[in-house]
């Protein structure tokens, strides 16, 4: 018996799932994945996306991590990527990503730096011309540290809640 099940360990699962653990230690909570473990998530023809095999689960896209296991690039914005701004306002959703920035931090996410995309000579002109240049504070981890934090998660994760992969829900 769980009191949450939560389906898919994409990165946004993952964060969830660590975030309800940290407020509540007796949280029952299982995590449904229907693609692999992260050590088991090697596309058969690597990265070469032309001759795509098409399998039904794509180990690039699916399994623990999600579409986020590539080169870890967290982007701190309400200028695009989604919605969340709009639904409960910038300020609320900016600080939910700071919170998500806290948790990377303390896997070790600090390790890459911390920059802004912001370019005033290049928003004036732009602006000038009547586009708008979005911007962003971003973490890039790179693939490396990407994996290395993504393992650490699952190590943590793993004792605390149950984990079941390569089962597809669905319904
Ligand atoms: C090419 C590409 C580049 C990107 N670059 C960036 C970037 O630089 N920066 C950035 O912030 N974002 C980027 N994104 C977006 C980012 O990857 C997604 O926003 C993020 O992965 C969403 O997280 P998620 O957990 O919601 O979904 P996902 O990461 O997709 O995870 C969902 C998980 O649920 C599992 N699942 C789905 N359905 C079921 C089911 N029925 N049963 C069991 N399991 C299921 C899937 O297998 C998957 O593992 C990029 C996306 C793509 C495709």
């Amino acid at each position: 018996m769980y009191d949450i099940i939560i389906i898919g360990a994409g990165v946004s699962e993952i964060f969830t799932a660590y975030t309800l653990i940290h407020e509540n230690k007796n949280l029952r909570i299982k995590i449904i994945e229907k693609g692999k473990t992260l050590e088991n998530r090697v596309c058969p023809i690597k990265s070469n996306l032309k001759n795509c095999l098409n399998c039904d689960i794509c180990n690039k896209f699916m399994g623990f991590g999600g579409m986020g296991r590539s080169e870890g690039k967290y982007n701190y914005t309400n200028d695009f990527g989604g919605y969340l701004g709009k639904i409960i306002g910038d300020k609320k959703a900016l600080k939910y990503m700071d919170e998500v920035d806290k948790i990377l931090c303390k896997f070790g996410g600090d390790k890459a730096p911390f920059y802004s995309t912001e370019n005033i000579t290049l928003r004036k002109k732009v602006e000038k011309h009547g586009f708008r240049l979005l911007t962003t504070k971003t973490r890039h981890l790179g693939t490396k540290l990407s994996l290395e934090i993504l393992n650490k998660m699952h190590e943590v994760l793993k004792d605390k809640i149950d984990i079941c992969f390569e089962k597809d829900i669905k319904r």
